[in-house]
């Protein structure tokens, strides 16, 4: 087996997989509140393309798979490639990241399939400001997701939280307390400001509104008033840092991309709805895998180009312009 390791002695096993650019939400920090052009039909991969592709690096030690998108959910027979991909040999680590809203009537059946753990996005416990942050969604049909997801053993379930300067910072303590009684697995995520090439702020500047990232330093310090943080254990945590509270069920966890970059232990690789390879969410550009698929290429042809996309995977991230949305480059 020849393992994916890049310049700096990284090893590549994780592989986050998007099925879709296409979004039922609009999140503010997301996506411009028009949406986006949409992928046409045959630009997308398709099932067994990415049978393919994940087949092979498997081969190269990819044991770690995340379906994510846009939202995954709105890919017709999603479920189908969660029992395609959880039948392979190799893949030791299969989870989904969605925003919930269509999670409720899919759990059993992604359960069944194959599934092994989800992380669900929530940036607000206040309906009328979810309403707000994703312009279109509504926050009861995410918690009968979430709970669903508890109840048939989706195992741990985690929760994304985007924490947004004036916009949702004064909930933390609230989506910690999440974490008290039940075994639910919260993550504070410092918002990452996409930018176009020329460094404005790309979202911001659609939503006529500015945002900025909270510190976890911040986060932290608010959080003391709910105890001590214990360091934990969290299964798939992957950049998080993990900790609990004494007597809690579930976890804390923060990810940093903004304070304290994680990139020397970065381990994943990215591949986009429409086929393309990206060593980095911040990189310029992505390895076009698609057409050379569709040209008849096998095994060897799509080593090459995992070994070039490690080859421009960077050292670190300087969250600098690229033109992309996380919809679009699969977040
Ligand atoms: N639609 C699914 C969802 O929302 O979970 C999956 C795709 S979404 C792009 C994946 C994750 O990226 C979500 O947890 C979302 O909150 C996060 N995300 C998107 N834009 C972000 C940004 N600018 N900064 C930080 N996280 C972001
Ligand atoms: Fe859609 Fe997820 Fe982006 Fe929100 S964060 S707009 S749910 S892709």
């Amino acid at each position: 087996m020849e393992l994916l390791i890049d310049r700096y002695q990284r090893r590549i096993n994780y592989l986050r997989v998007s099925v879709t650019d296409r979004c039922n939400l609009r999140c503010i920090y997301c996506m411009p509140p028009e949406g986006i052009k949409p992928l046409g039909h045959e630009d997308i991969l398709r099932f067994e393309e990415i049978e393919e592709i994940v087949r092979y690096s498997i081969d190269w030690g990819i044991d770690k798979v995340r379906i994510t998108g846009g939202e995954p959910l709105v890919r017709k027979g999603v479920v189908y490639l969660v029992e395609i991909l959880a039948n392979l040999k190799g893949v030791e680590d299969l989870s989904m990241t969605t925003n919930g809203i269509l999670l409720r009537d899919y759990v059993r059946d992604l359960k069944n399939a194959g599934l092994q753990r989800i992380n669900i996005s929530l940036d607000s416990l206040d309906a009328n400001k979810f309403h707000r942050i994703t312009k279109v969604g509504r926050l009861s049909l995410v918690l009968d997701g979430i709970e669903e997801a508890l109840k048939r053993g989706l195992e741990p379930v985690k929760i994304n939280v985007v924490v947004m300067k004036g916009i949702n910072d004064d909930e933390v303590l609230d989506f910690a307390k999440m974490s008290l009684d039940r075994p639910l697995h919260i993550r504070f995520i410092e918002y990452m400001p996409f930018c176009d090439r020329k460094g404005a702020k790309l979202i911001a500047k659609t939503q006529k509104s500015s945002f900025e990232f909270v510190p976890t330093s911040i986060i932290r310090e608010r959080l003391r008033e709910l105890g001590e943080l214990i360091p934990a254990e969290v299964r798939g945590a992957g950049p998080a840092k993990s900790f609990r509270f004494e007597k809690s069920l579930g976890t804390i966890g923060f990810i940093t991309p903004m304070s304290e970059h994680f990139c020397a232990t970065c381990n994943r690789l990215r591949l986009t709805a429409d086929g393309k390879l990206y060593p980095c969410l911040f990189s310029d550009y992505g390895i076009d895998i698609k057409t050379l698929l569709r040209t008849g290429a096998g095994y060897r042809e799509i080593k090459e180009l995992f070994e070039e996309a490690l080859k421009n995977k960077p050292e670190k991230h300087f969250i600098k312009g690229n033109d992309q949305v996380m919809s679009k480059i699969g977040g």
